[in-house]
């Protein structure tokens, strides 16, 4: 069996099962399972870890409400492969800042070597779709989606850059984690959880 936890407080974590289930389904991979996290015990034999976008004020402050902070951060640090997404990517960084208001305080895990500065490209309405060149991926295109995304502005040492646009840094890869700035499980491409999957499966037959 490889588990995958979905992260289920807040925000899109019906399409990301979507996706793993279209990735079972098109690589037939008969031992994959998902399971969604709300409580630090449903963090229990999980082999892998993706937070979704959606709010990352409402995700950390129920995190913080039902423990999960502590039990969250303790568990990706223990080398979890994880795949943070849009609001996610925010939740898991050391430094964020919103691009309007500046300074916020959210409960954040503070675990990704980067600032993020929240709400880059404006409103709900300045969202878009667009190409990128993954490194992770290979040459192919992969499309993005952007909502009210955030943008990765500082990095440490640790960080590789894996996908930037218009010159700004908008995924990257610190160890176990991946972090984009988009929405993969809105692209209808099945790579990104794939290369996802491949990795924590690996992990378990290690
Ligand atoms: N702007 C949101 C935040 O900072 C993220 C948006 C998203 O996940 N699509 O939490």
């Amino acid at each position: 069996m490889v588990t995958i936890g979905v992260l289920a407080l807040q925000g899109d974590v019906r399409f990301h099962e979507e996706i793993l289930k279209d990735v079972f389904k098109e690589s037939k991979i008969d031992n994959g399972v998902i399971k969604r996290i709300k409580y630090p015990d449903d963090l229990e034999g999980i082999d892998g870890l993706i937070i979704p976008g959606g709010e990352s004020t409402v995700i950390g402050v129920l995190a913080k409400k039902v423990g999960l902070l502590e039990a969250l951060k303790n568990k990706i640090l223990s080398d979890l492969p994880t795949l943070a997404t849009c609001a996610g990517l925010v939740f898991l960084a050391k430094m964020v800042y919103d691009k309007t208001v500046g300074k916020v305080n959210q409960p954040i895990l503070g675990i990704l070597d980067a600032d993020i500065e929240r709400n880059s490209f404006g409103t709900q309405r300045e969202s878009f779709e667009t190409d990128l060149k993954l490194s992770i991926l290979g040459d192919e295109p992969y499309k993005s989606v952007f909502i009210r995304a955030p943008l990765i502005k500082n990095v440490g040492p640790n960080v590789e850059v894996i996908a930037k646009f218009n010159e700004e840094i908008v995924a990257i890869k610190q160890d176990n984690i991946i972090g984009v700035a988009f929405h993969p499980e809105l692209s209808g491409d099945l790579r990104l959880h794939k290369f996802f999957f491949d990795i924590v499966e690996a992990r378990v037959n290690r």
